[in-house]
């Protein structure tokens, strides 16, 4: 076995904290892989708070597992040690049904395994990505595209394949009116990946608010839900609606909206049943509403080619695991643009942090003169800084003369205008951000 370091929640409702547990050794057809960052859904929160029900713990939740493939075994042929690697929301399914047969293992009879707050065949209960390794069997682990950041990928292994699956499925494409409603995680990539793919993108958004970032991102039109001559405007406009929203909307005010043979698809869990659902609008043009899980392993492996090729990522806020808990509460509130990733370098000991350290010096002060042994204490002392609660969320450049003061409470010798640019490498290393900088 091997010991792995994570965050999991004990209880529903507890808050998610430092967590020891034991990931299986590597067999003959697993990979192993070191977690580089982990992408926060917004099911991650529904399971650790038990909000469906069912939820085992202690859990460690996250199904946008991003990192480097550190192991394989004898049977492994796709990988090797060194290779850019993913994992989504399931390790394990039956492999011989139907379904599995054609690539469409997230509809596998006998169920899939999920990659947390689930159990493998065998029993042993799932640990997620929220944690520095996993160990995955070979047919479930998905290759990078080389020429993306890997933080900016890992959602595209929930929220990009959960958008670009019914995309596909019900033929978005040039000459396609697609209308994506809510613009969230999952809604931003439905955006993108619909412009690539080609089609007319409207975004149906509660407010103008995220208006810019709707064109930024690839929409055509944007319109306000809150604005009820929106529904009047777009009447039969859409071949196909997407659906983001899962809680708060009646699908009602969406199915008259779709041309005839237009389709709704749903994509959003919803915590609590929806209103009950209008049938006439449905007779009277031939319309459906349908739903739509993640993708399976072949067309999610399509999907990160796709994005390789049009250089789609998502747009991510990469934070420490310490701030994990208030990732969440933003979530709640719609305050984030739009995926928070979790980077797994904040899991490490100051040991290991130090190899990471190491290279950029080499890379960044070999000429200049500096010396390594005091910049390192620098690049600790920041990371420190910004992984604290003190400091969660700040911005370096509206506390900096207080850290300032720490450093040189702590030593007292060192020389601040040498050394803190190396400290600020290790603030945002913990996913402290910037503020005023105009060269940052
Ligand atoms: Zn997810
Ligand atoms: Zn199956």
């Amino acid at each position: 076995m091997q010991k792995t370091k994570g965050y999991a929640a004990a209880a529903a409702k507890a808050p998610l904290g430092p967590y020891a547990f034991e990931r299986r050794d590597v067999g003959e057809g697993d990979v192993a892989i070191e977690i580089k960052y982990c992408g926060v859904c917004h099911s991650d929160i529904h399971q650790a708070r038990d909000e469906w029900g069912g939820s085992a713990f202690p859990m460690v939740p996250g199904h946008e597992i991003a990192g480097i493939v550190t192991a394989v075994g004898s049977k492994v042929t796709k990988f090797k040690a060194g290779d850019r690697v993913g994992v989504g929301c399931f390790v394990e399914t039956c492999g011989m049904c139907p379904e599995c047969k054609k690539g469409l293992e997230q509809y596998c009879e006998k169920g899939m395994v999920f990659t947390y707050n689930g159990k493998e065949y065998d029993g042993t209960p799932t640990m997620g990505g929220y944690s520095d390794k996993v160990v995955v069997k070979e047919h479930y682990v998905l290759r990078m595209p080389d020429n993306l950041p890997l933080e900016g990928c890992a959602p595209l292994l929930c929220a990009g394949i959960t958008l670009y699956s019914p995309l596909k499925h019900w033929g978005a494409g040039p000459g396609k009116r697609v209308a994506i409603v809510g613009l969230g995680g999952l809604g931003h990539m439905g955006v993108k990946i619909a412009h690539a793919l080609g089609a007319e993108v409207t975004v149906l958004s509660q407010s103008l608010k995220k208006l810019a970032d709707g064109k930024r991102l690839g929409a055509d039109h944007f319109y306000a839900t809150s604005d009820p001559e929106t529904f009047q405007k777009l009447h039969r406009t859409f071949d196909l609606i997407v659906n983001t929203v899962s809680t708060g909307i009646d699908w009602n005010d969406y199915t008259p909206l779709l041309k005839v043979d237009g389709t709704m698809v749903v994509v959003g869990a919803p915590d609590k049943p929806p209103p009950p659902l209008d049938v006439f609008p449905l007779l009277m043009g031939r319309r459906s509403v349908a739903g739509s899980a993640i993708g399976g392993i072949p067309e999610t492996q399509e999907m990160l080619d796709f994005c390789g090729k049009h250089g789609l990522t998502s747009d991510v806020e990469v934070i420490p695991i310490q701030m994990i808990n208030e990732a969440y509460e933003r979530v709640m509130k719609s305050d984030v643009r739009y995926r928070f990733v979790i980077d797994m370098l904040s899991l490490s000991t100051p040991a290991d942090r130090e190899g990471d350290f190491r290279k950029h010096f080499e890379t960044h002060y070999g000429a200049s003169g500096k010396a390594y042994e005091e910049l390192a204490p620098a690049y600790e002392f920041g990371f420190e800084m910004a992984a604290s609660p003190k400091f969660h969320g700040q911005k370096f450049h509206d506390v900096e003369s207080e850290i300032k003061s720490a450093y040189l409470g702590r030593y007292p010798d060192a020389d601040w205008d040498k050394n803190w640019d190396a400290l600020f490498y290790g603030w945002e290393k913990a996913g402290g951000a910037a503020g005023g900088f105009g060269f940052i």
